[in-house]
């Protein structure tokens, strides 16, 4: 397993600094995060060092999806949310500040007075979406091609 000496996420897996572990698989650590936006903010890590969502292998991938299906079962059937909101901040410009790929599981409620992801950024698109569809064509084992 790949590590990075000062990736605090990776001192979490290896057990060297303290979490609140809430599940695991044998791809992927769910603990909770120190600085909770509710009750049961949970991070999903892989359990193998990597920097950005594109970087992630297969297996990766998926442990962490998986695992992240699974607490927010949890977080639904225990905590009582309505709703979940998924996100990752996928690299600096997006907010990452802990550069080991983790996914914020936040549960939601609807007074809880959030927003949703439409919220994060504020300049317009300004392509069309035929133009930036054909940049993004081909993206997954499928091909992606399919479609207007
Ligand atoms: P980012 O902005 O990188 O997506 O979010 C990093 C998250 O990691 C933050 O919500 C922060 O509270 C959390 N975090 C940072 N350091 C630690 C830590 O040592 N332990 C835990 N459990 N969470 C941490
Ligand atoms: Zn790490």
């Amino acid at each position: 397993m790949s590590t990075t000496q000062d990736c605090i996420f990776c001192k979490i897996v290896a057990g060297s600094i303290p979490a609140h572990r809430v599940g695991e698989n044998e791809g992927a650590l769910a603990f909770l995060d120190v600085h909770p936006l509710v009750d049961g903010h949970v991070l999903v890590v892989p359990k193998t060092h990597v920097g950005l969502v594109a970087d992630l292998d297969d297996e990766a991938a998926a442990a962490v999806f998986h695992l992240a299906r699974d607490v927010t079962r949890a977080q639904r059937a225990q905590l009582g949310a309505e709703a979940v909101t998924i996100g990752v901040n996928d690299g600096p410009a997006a907010g990452q500040v802990v550069p080991h790929v983790h996914v914020h599981l936040i549960p939601r409620h609807a007074a809880d007075g959030g927003a949703n992801v439409h919220a994060i950024v504020s300049t317009p698109a300004t392509r069309s979406l035929d133009a930036v569809a054909a940049l993004l064509r081909g993206a997954g084992d499928a091909g992606g091609s399919s479609g207007a």
